[in-house]
């Protein structure tokens, strides 16, 4: 799979180089790069921003540097048909991005994440990228952060961690929270008693009918507790 992330700040995504998804990279199943933004403006200050029409606070994201760093970082989909990028814009103002959101994008083979900053991107990089791709605007959750960067992340982990070979042990992705509407139950490791807190007995009692069923149990009632909206879905 192939992602792509493009901002002003492309030191952020160095944390892609560690740990499973670092492995990712080194073993080829994952070919990440992230992109300066400023490499495409060619003004002396390397000008990404400026004021809004129709006034209001704060900057915008200009479009040129936007259109130029698409025509780059795309121009080798130009003769895929069979399957086009999706241009991911991270915005508060987005769908809100889930595990199903995640197992979607896993099957694709090339994502680009448009970073914003400062209020946002000109609108008309959203209709232009549409030109190159499928584009989608997604969130990670009901809050505002200072830029794309962290939500970028966040996505980027969540994909490429379902893509076949990134995590060692495909299992284990099977009975995590949200893999099937339900949160996670509680797990616990040895000893089997730590400062006087107990493993439930249940899981030491070899009983593998019981262990699923306490585990649903668990699941259920943690969901109902936790996050009862979930049931509803
Ligand atoms: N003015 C924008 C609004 O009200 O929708 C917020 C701009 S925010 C300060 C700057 C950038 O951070 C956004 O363009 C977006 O890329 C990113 N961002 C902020 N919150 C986010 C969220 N919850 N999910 C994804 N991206 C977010």
């Amino acid at each position: 799979m192939r992602i792509d992330a493009i901002s002003i700040f492309a030191d952020y995504f160095q944390a892609l180089d560690l740990s499973l998804l670092g492995k990712a990279q080194a073993s080829g199943i994952l070919d990440f790069k992230a992109h300066d933004l400023r490499d495409y403006t060619h003004d002396k200050h390397k000008t990404v921003d400026d004021t809004p029409y129709g006034g209001g606070a704060g900057m915008l994201m200009k479009p040129e540097p936007w259109g130029e760093a698409f025509d780059d970082i795309l121009s080798d989909d130009l003769n895929q048909t069979d399957d086009r990028p999706v241009i991911i814009f991270t915005s508060p103002a987005g769908e809100v991005f889930k595990q199903a959101t995640a197992h979607e994008l896993a099957q694709r083979k090339h994502l680009v994440f448009a970073c914003g900053r400062y209020e946002g991107i000109d609108q008309r990089v959203v209709e232009y990228a549409a030109t190159k791709g499928e584009v989608r605007l997604i969130s990670i959750g009901d809050y505002v952060l200072n830029g794309g960067e962290v939500a970028a992340i966040a996505m980027i982990e969540a994909i490429a961690r379902l893509v076949p070979g990134v995590i060692g042990n495909a299992e284990s992705l099977i009975e995590e929270s949200h893999s099937d509407g339900l949160l996670e139950y509680p797990s616990y490791t040895k000893p089997s008693v730590w400062r006087g807190l107990e493993v439930p007995p249940v899981l030491l009692s070899g009983n593998h009918a019981a262990i699923a069923k306490w585990r649903h149990d668990q699941q259920v009632e943690r969901t109902r507790q936790v996050r009862p909206d979930l049931l509803d879905e």
